[in-house]
């Protein structure tokens, strides 16, 4: 098929590449722009010099998924390695394993509960005056009782969130969050895994396709949206503004780095709970590449804050006063014509990975549709709302 119109992609993360390759191969002629420096966006991984670790520069990424295609899809670019992701968390001065399972109940309270025993118990402790949480610590106050929230979900949540968790909607928590098993596999999907060489690797390997070209730290500007025929935007929604309506709240998150010379923890992830830790964990990157066998080692302890005008974005916040500036910045862009939103700052929700492939595999079988019908493209795969 000959080369077509030319389509404008902001953003060279997993949203654009996907959409990016799907559009070249039909022909599209396809230019991504980032502003910055390397492709992959906050998927982003680079060998340490040092050490030989594969390093997630922008924290830790686990590939999960349920959906068979979009694994598929993943695995038609690079090789997958079986990778499990197992949390410790350490309150109160001893380590647990996560998510709150049989294992943690019993040693937390110095028992053998078998898991009906457990449960039994765990119903005793719930807090049962709560008949209508309101909000997240009322909810786990109900499902669990005092002394698992104290130790597994307030001070992480706190730490997480920057308040208290009894200004944060019960929704947070919706279901009963223990498990009545050993299994400790933090994940439920039946895909689960790491690309051998890394994301960067990956998503360089999507991108390569004749039809496809990338310019690396190029900001966007909408004057050259006027060029191309249409243009995908996985920028932040209120910066395609330029902010006129003020900022969506985001959290961001520091990163402090640091080597160490053999195995520092003995496993991946491990949370702090106690608040008066200030980080919420400490990941060690090697453990992400199992296959791997390194001497060195790097870790990166995170610590969870309000996003300022210069920081990366990383989790929308979304309560109460963010949904209603959200409503008002969708309301714009649907009066714009010839861009759609796209990916996890297009729209202000929080994407995973193989949810972000799917929709951006979505959003170009919808354009192409929509071009064989002669119909105007939508501006949100699914409303951000
Ligand atoms: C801390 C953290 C941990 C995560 N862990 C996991 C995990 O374990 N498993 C999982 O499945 N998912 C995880 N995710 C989600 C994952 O990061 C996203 O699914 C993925 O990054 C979404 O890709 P994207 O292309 O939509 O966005 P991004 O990766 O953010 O890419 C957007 C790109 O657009 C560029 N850009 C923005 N504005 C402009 C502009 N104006 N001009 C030019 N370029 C611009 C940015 O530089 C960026 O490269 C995690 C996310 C976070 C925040």
């Amino acid at each position: 098929m000959g080369v077509k119109e030319k389509i404008l992609i902001v953003g060279a993360g997993l949203s654009g590449a996907v959409i990016g390759r799907e559009l070249a191969q039909e022909g599209y002629k396809v230019e991504i722009i980032d502003s910055r420096s390397h492709i992959a966006g906050n998927c982003h991984t680079e060998r340490d010099e040092a050490t030989g670790v594969m390093v997630h520069i922008y924290g830790p990424h686990i590939f999960h998924t349920d959906d068979t295609e979009v694994w598929d899809y993943v695995n038609g670019f690079t090789t997958f390695m079986p990778y499990k992701n197992r949390v410790k968390t350490t309150s109160g001065g001893q380590v647990y394993s996560l998510p709150v399972n049989l294992h943690t109940i019993n040693q937390f309270f110095g028992k053998t509960f078998r898991p009906d025993e457990a449960r039994t118990f765990l119903e005793d402790q719930a807090d049962k005056t709560i008949t209508d949480p309101q909000t997240f610590e009322e909810q786990a106050l109900r499902f669990v009782g005092n002394d698992l929230y104290e130790a597994f979900f307030k001070g992480y949540t706190q730490k997480q969130w920057g308040c208290s968790p009894t200004a944060l909607p019960a929704s947070i928590l919706k279901r009963l969050p223990v498990r009545f098993n050993y299994d400790d596999n933090y994940f439920f999907h039946k895909y689960q895994g790491m690309p051998e060489n890394g994301y960067t690797d990956m998503i360089e390997r999507i991108l390569d396709h004749p039809n496809i070209t990338v310019t690396l730290d190029t900001v966007f500007n909408r004057d050259a949206a006027e060029d191309y025929a249409h243009v995908f935007y996985s920028g932040p929604l209120d910066g395609y503004f330029d902010y006129e309506l003020g900022r969506l709240g985001y959290r961001t998150l520091d990163f402090e780095r640091f080597t160490y010379d053999g195995d520092y923890q003995g496993c991946a992830v491990m949370n702090y709970g106690d608040v008066s830790v200030p980080y919420t964990r400490i990941t060690e990157h090697k453990h992400f590449s199992p296959w791997e066998e390194h001497a060195g080692s790097v870790c990166y302890r995170e610590f969870s804050r309000a996003c300022e005008p210069q920081d990366i974005p990383y989790y929308p916040i979304r309560l109460v006063e963010e949904k209603a500036q959200l409503t008002e910045y969708v309301a714009r862009a649907e009066q714009e014509s010839g861009v759609t939103f796209v990916g996890r700052l297009g729209t202000y929700r929080y994407l995973d990975m193989d949810v972000t492939i799917r929709e951006a595999l979505d959003t170009a079988r919808l354009y192409l549709a929509r071009k064989a019908e002669n119909a105007a493209m939508a501006t949100f795969l699914h409303a951000p709302l």
